[in-house]
């Protein structure tokens, strides 16, 4: 670990400090905005924690793009004469001392909605003998203010969505009047970030750049045409496989996972896309895309009004199924061995690159919880070891949704079938070849059923299960569970 003097921030008045968490950015950073207003030097500050980092929901990919952005963030800084100052440990006591030793006069954050986060937050402006200065920042509508008319916070999306909309969003700090003000960053004496080594992670895994400029660029990418086919290209799983990881899509939520990207931003962009959209199809398609952040949104809402959903159904008529232990089940979906190519190929994609399609992530979450009955939550832990966009709120939304025990969860008896889906989402076989090359020369008439042949090409397994029976099985667990405790 690399070494810090208490010392290493050269302040020459009371300087106040921003703490960066998920708002890895210097353009249009609320707080941060907030701290350069007030004219004092400000210390950038990033502080690992190591009951974050050692969590067993943490794993190397993320960590690896977030000392990334973390690398970027210091490179910016560095070209406006600062530096990231980089403390270990917990902020409950690293804040204290650094006020201490700097004789700092603010602390100014971005609010993280997470009850974790939440907690933490409260107790360091509790140890702390300055003021605390929060900001809504992650997202275009904070938790609380979506809410019924009773003030009841909404559980179906399309009634929170419609609600949403009539909300008016806030703009992006003007860079302008930003420009300047970052001459008013401290000057701090940091030795540079401490190496995935030293933080005590190893990958293999290559993370995209993590820097604004490659959010920028991905945004701009997806609005100079995807964005206007987003309602189609979302779901092409195999579109151009030499291009890009998910045409279709914008690949930016490990930007906003981290707020490398500001979500005004992107939302003004979409909003500007939708007046340059050439015809109602296209202007649709914007705003398929904009109910996506909306999706982010309101799961943030959730974890955010019903914290128990981290570990337990948000559907407590759900409680009761029989979930099976399958450690041999479990471990043949996380390798990519279940028999059934496109789960394979998706699962092998998030071991090799740490991302998969939503589409995907729909498939793989059905299989697991249906197809193997396995729990959501098995499932939802492998993701969050494994994505680099890993969000609590998010990845939990979408496994409860899976597995329908969430709040606007799919009806469960609707079960993906993995062979039709992979029929439909990848006809030529594009996406399951890239990923699985024992199929890769398995014609695309075979390449959804490779066993129909009689002939499994070398190295690749049977399917785990049939799909007929499980499905039968999947149904009798969960409708018995509703008639033990009705939804
Ligand atoms: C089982 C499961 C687990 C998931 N886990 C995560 C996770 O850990 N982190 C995460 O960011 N997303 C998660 N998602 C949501 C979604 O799959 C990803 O956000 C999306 O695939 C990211 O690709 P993109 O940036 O190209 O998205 P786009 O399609 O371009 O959408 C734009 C942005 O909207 C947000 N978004 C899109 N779909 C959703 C959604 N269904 N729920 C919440 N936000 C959404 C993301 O921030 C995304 O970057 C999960 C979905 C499922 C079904």
């Amino acid at each position: 670990m690399t070494p810090h003097r208490a010392d290493d921030a050269t302040i020459n008045a009371r300087p106040v400090i921003h703490w960066f968490r998920r708002d890895l950015r210097l353009t249009d950073n609320l707080a941060l905005a907030a701290a350069l207003e007030t004219g004092a030097p400000v210390i950038p500050l990033f502080i690992f924690d190591p009951a974050i980092l050692h969590s067993k929901r943490v794993g190397a990919p993320r960590v690896a793009f977030m000392r990334s952005a973390l690398a970027s963030l210091d490179a910016s800084l560095r070209r406006h004469g600062s530096a990231l100052l980089v403390r270990h440990g917990d902020p409950r006591r690293v804040l204290p001392a650094l006020v201490e030793a700097t004789g700092a006069q603010g602390l100014y954050f971005n609010r993280d909605y997470s009850p974790f986060a939440r907690r933490r937050d409260a107790e360091v402006a509790r140890a702390l003998p300055i003021p605390t200065h929060s900001f809504d920042d992650m997202l275009l509508v904070p938790p609380g203010e979506a809410t019924k008319s009773d003030g009841d916070p909404y559980t179906v999306f399309t009634a929170f969505q419609r609600k949403w909309l009539t909300i008016p969003k806030p703009c992006p700090v003007a860079p302008a009047s930003q420009s300047g003000a970052f001459d008013r960053l401290a000057s701090v004496d940091s030795p540079g970030l401490p190496t995935l080594a030293d933080l005590g992670f190893d990958t293999a895994i290559e993370t995209p750049d993590a820097s604004e400029d490659s959010a920028h660029q991905l945004l701009a990418r997806f609005l100079s045409g995807p964005i206007y086919e987003y309602d189609s290209g979302r779901n092409r799983l195999g579109a151009d496989p030499d291009r890009d990881p998910t045409p279709g899509s914008s690949f930016l939520s490990p930007y906003f996972r981290f707020g490398i990207l500001s979500i005004r931003e992107a939302y003004e962009a979409a909003q500007a896309a939708h007046g340059q959209a050439g015809d109602a199809r296209a202007r649709k398609a914007v705003e398929t895309w904009i109910s996506e952040l909306a999706w982010r949104e309101f799961y943030t809402h959730i974890l955010f009004h019903f914290p128990q959903v981290k570990t337990g159904n948000f559907r407590r008529a759900y409680d009761s199924v029989p979930w099976r232990r399958a450690p041999a089940d479990l471990q043949a979906w996380q390798e990519g061995r279940t028999g059934y190519p496109v789960v394979d190929a998706a699962m092998r994609q998030l071991a090799q690159t740490g991302w998969m399609p939503n589409r995907a992530r729909m498939i793989v979450a059905s299989f697991l919880t249906k197809d193997l009955l396995i729990d959501w939550r098995e499932g939802e832990l492998h993701f969050m070891q494994h994505l680099i966009d890993g969000d609590l709120a998010a990845n939990n939304g979408g496994w409860q949704w899976a597995a329908g025990t969430g709040t606007d969860a799919q009806p469960y008896f609707r079960i993906f079938n993995p062979i039709l889906q992979g029929q439909r989402f990848d006809p030529e076989g594009v996406y399951i070849r890239r990923w699985v090359p024992e199929l890769g020369d398995v014609p695309a008439t075979q390449v959804h059923t490779p066993w129909a042949s009689g002939h499994l090409p070398a190295g690749y397994p049977p399917p785990v299960v049939a799909h007929a029976f499980a499905r039968e099985r999947a149904l009798a667990a969960f409708a018995a569970a509703r008639e033990r405790r009705p939804a």
